[in-house]
């Protein structure tokens, strides 16, 4: 063992230290050989638990957001296991994607030995963290056995027409060379991956209709009881669902018979409509345009072309817009208002034209008073009435005024007499509609799972028949800076001519949204699974990941989950019962006060006082996100190599709850190191002296002494609450800190109690830490005595009456004066208090034959019979 992989802490010394790193070593190794983790298949009447990690991107190497991610669905599935559940507790590769590919294109391998390299290496890290995953059901996105199922259920889409094709303006990375759904370009319209401005072009790309189940994805959210609240409401405000009303208005010109609808989520406001926007590519605008205004709008055109749609609604942008030359009627107060084309208004969005109501919307206000447009106040706030004439736009809900005959009504009121006033005269109808959009599913890249489409001119757009899949990758060429897909020769199916193949390949979300379907059944080559596994199976029990997948990989999967359930592939509705979000780990970083440049910490000497060793400057101390350009990561394989995997579980675990954010702490971590030498040494160190053996923890020993009965009442209550700290909400670090005051509670009456009782508390601390520290307990349960392994023991129940005081003195008070007292169980109820006072000699003699007026019970301390 070379001094690296030591220890550096004053432990080091110690002639009787724990050989963490040799001794993780040895158990893995046993594992390996033994069926330890293989799922199992549910007995009768056995109850199955599915154990989900989000799957890695295999970049490579194994980051600390990973481990913690992965030792959290660890901890649930050995505790699931120890209760006697079937587990299932897989893990895979979430393999497509654009790195393999750009490692292709500058350094000319092969992006499918890349993967598989970088797949090889992280699976080594992984079994390291000795982590209860059963490898049997690996998967990987990128394999031919997983991607032919995957083109089998776009296949499913394509023919329940959930898969459709459209030309539309994407989102264009120039970079990457590839389409971006909307999701991943950020609020300053640039690619997440690449950074790149993104620019807009017009493709024909592949969809599919999540918007069909809109309104299931949203009700269903109330189903999700096991998931947290932020994420809910994300969802919910990514699905976007508003009920307003779609209004039409007649063009003021009596050559032009034509209406603009419009859609507002405030009819309410209707009276206060002082001009109408429509967007730039809305369809009726050519044809409305005045003649004077054609060119104005052509340069209106070039100057929002580059922007995206988050540019052109972002809150920060000025709002502009041109004037058409034409205007409209305002249906309910007949007024001649203008129409004007403004970029915010995006023609993806409902009807692709809105009212402009300036006094009550901000971005509306802001446009108003740039274009110098009448405002018209017509809701107020009912709190305050001298608010009417404002220097800003009044959002809130309110009452009516200057509303003809609705004037004075609340606006949810005056919102559905509007709506049914406008029905009656047909120029309104009550719309709803969602902001959640198509999921543009293709793109233009090698390194993806094809899409398994041919065209034919006679026949259009045909699916491949399901009996040829996979369609396979095209191999690239040799000249791998042009990894661009050709468009290959190919039979139609259905006219056997001349046809070609589709070169887009699917998004990797696509990919990723189903892969928990295909572990429980990943060998199956006849379907991508069996319907009767998914029902034994799903859904998962507990799902495990990061909140960045809030949004779109969680509502993807539960998307597919409803498609496939509608194409009769599974009967579930909802893909996950249960959702934890692991919070971020955080390094520690220093940074300049006045450039903001990150300073690594390896060029600090002093961590108390940091100096930019450059320019000699102080440095702010911080917690960040672990990232390369930030220096603060810190590898997971040093902290093994140096403590063991059971020591880096237990800080991760003990350090902070799992939903919140973590910061990296050195000494922390050699405090979960000292905690494991305790442990080790009280085993160690007294072999002999308590003859160390397993003793069960529900085994009840006669003749036992005050010290014993402590020290039980110790154990049992240690069983109770890590219990409760794992089922309830996955509390590890109190029951981590439960497990600290057992290990001191023995330390403290080693020399006190008898051995079978210290041997007891030995054996419930070894099971009990056996989920956080699965090597260390491996070795102290061969320590008592035991040759099968631990992670096959059965999890302890803990006994209530260890726990409750056996009896204690209640004093008898008469009129308030204390009498006398009697000795009760602590279990007794006040129904028994009462009766076992009343038969006492002193309450006979003061009560002389009459009822008590009166009887006060204080439980534990005292009862006052009032005569
Ligand atoms: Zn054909």
């Amino acid at each position: 063992m070379t001094s690296e992989t030591q220890p550096q802490s004053s432990l080091e010394s110690s002639s009787n230290s724990y050989k963490a790193v040799e001794l993780e070593k040895k158990w893995q190794k046993q594992w390996m050989r033994s069926n330890l983790y293989k799922t199992k298949q549910p007995l009768a009447n056995q109850k199955t638990f599915y154990a989900l990690s989000m799957f890695p991107y295999p970049s490579g190497s194994l980051h600390m957001g990973h481990v913690r991610n992965y030792v959290i669905t660890d901890v649930i599935a050995r505790l699931h296991r120890m209760k006697g559940d079937a587990v299932l507790h897989p893990m895979g590769w979430d393999a497509f994607g654009l790195p393999a590919e750009n490692a292709a294109r500058e350094r000319g391998i092969d992006a499918d030995k890349w993967t598989n390299t970088n797949i090889e290496q992280m699976r080594i890290q992984l079994k390291r963290l000795g982590l209860s995953i059963d490898w049997d059901k690996e998967i990987s996105t990128c394999h031919e056995d997983y991607y032919k199922w995957t083109q089998y259920i776009f296949l499913e889409l394509l023919n329940s027409g959930l898969a459709y094709q459209k030309s539309a303006t994407v989102n264009w990375d120039p970079i990457d060379k590839t389409v971006l759904a909307n999701e991943q370009v950020d609020s300053n319209g640039r690619s997440w991956r690449s950074g790149a401005k993104v620019e807009k072009r017009k493709l024909k790309q592949w969809f599919l209709k999540i918007t069909d189940y809109a309104e299931e994805l949203l009700q269903d959210l109330n189903k999700l009881k096991g998931w947290p609240e932020n994420v809910k409401v994300m969802q919910k405000n990514w699905i976007g669902k508003s009920i307003g009303a779609e209004i039409d208005f007649t063009i003021n010109d009596s050559n032009l018979n034509q209406k603009i609808k419009v859609f507002t989520t405030r009819p309410d406001t209707i009276f206060g409509a002082n001009y109408i926007v429509i967007s730039p590519e809305h369809s009726l605008i050519d044809d409305i345009i005045d003649d004077n205004y054609k060119q104005a709008l052509i340069d209106f055109r070039e100057t929002i072309n580059d922007l995206s749609d988050q540019d052109r609604t972002s809150e920060t942008k000025p709002k502009t817009g041109i004037y058409t030359g034409r205007d409209a009627i305002n249906p309910v107060t007949g007024e001649i208002i203008p129409i004007w084309v403004g970029d915010y208004v995006l023609s993806t969005y409902a009807t692709g034209a809105v009212m402009g109501v300036p006094a009550h919307d901000d971005r509306d206000y802001e446009f108003a008073i740039k274009y110098s447009l009448p405002i018209t106040y017509v809701i107020q706030d009912p709190n305050d009435s001298s608010k009417e004439q404002l220097s800003k736009a009044y959002t809130q809900k309110g009452v009516l005024i200057n509303s003809a005959s609705f004037t004075g009504l609340d606006s949810d009121v005056a919102k559905t007499k509007i709506i049914e006033f406008g029905e009656k005269h047909n120029w309104a109808n009550r719309k709803v509609t969602y902001k959640l959009r198509d999921w543009l599913i293709s793109r233009q890249r090698f390194w993806g799972c094809p899409i398994p489409v041919i065209h034919c001119n006679s026949c259009g757009v045909v699916g491949v028949e399901k009996e040829s899949l996979p369609i396979l990758l095209v191999s690239p060429n040799k000249d791998k800076s042009n990894l661009t897909n050709k468009a290959e020769k190919v039979i139609c199916p259905k006219c056997q001519k001349q046809a070609t193949a589709e070169t887009d390949t699917m998004d990797t979300f696509m990919c990723s949204s189903w892969y928990f379907l295909r572990y429980v059944d990943n060998k199956n080559s006849n379907k991508p699974f069996s319907s009767e596994l998914i029902d034994k199976w799903l859904p998962v029990d507990q799902y495990v990941g990061g909140i960045e997948h809030a949004i779109l990989h969680l509502l993807y999967s539960r998307f597919l989950v409803k498609a496939l359930k509608s194409t009769k592939l599974i009967n579930i509705d909802e893909p996950f019962n249960n959702l934890l979000t692991q919070g971020m780990v955080q390094g520690l970083t220093f940074r300049s006060k006045i450039t903001h440049k990150y300073v690594a910490s390896k060029l600090i000497k002093d961590p108390l006082n940091p100096i930019d060793p450059d320019t000699g400057e102080d440095l702010d101390t911080i917690y960040e996100k672990m990232s390369k350009s930030k220096y603060n990561g810190v590898e997971p394989s040093e902290v093994i190599n140096k403590y063991g995997a059971d020591t880096a579980r237990l800080f991760i675990l003990f350090k902070a709850p799992p939903e919140k954010d973590l910061e990296w702490n050195e000494s922390d971590v050699e405090g979960q190191f000292r905690f494991i030498n305790r442990i080790w040494r009280i085993f160690s160190d007294n072999r002999s002296n308590f003859e160390l053996k397993y003793v069960s923890p529900s085994f009840k020993p006669k003749d036992l002494s005050k010290e014993d009965k402590e020290l039980r009442k110790i154990i049992h209550k240690t069983i109770k609450e890590v219990t409760k700290d794992l089922e309830l909400n996955s509390q590890f670090n109190t029951a981590i800190s439960e497990l600290m005051i057992l290990l001191n509670a023995i330390y403290e009456y080693k020399d006190k109690c008898n051995k079978t009782i210290i041997n007891q508390s030995l054996t419930a601390l070894t099971i009990l830490i056996a989920p956080f520290a699965p090597h260390l307990s491996e070795e102290l349960w061969e320590m008592l005595g035991k040759d099968n392994s631990i992670h096959d023991q059965s999890w302890p129940e803990f006994d209530p009456s260890v726990l409750i005081e056996e009896e204690y003195k209640l004093i008898i008070q008469v009129n308030g004066k204390v009498r006398g007292f009697i000795m009760v169980p602590s279990s007794y109820n006040e129904e028994q208090i009462k009766e076992s006072s009343l038969n006492t000699q002193v309450a006979k003699k003061w009560l002389n034959g009459k009822d008590a007026k009166r009887l006060i019970i204080i439980k534990g301390k005292l009862i006052n019979i009032v005569v």
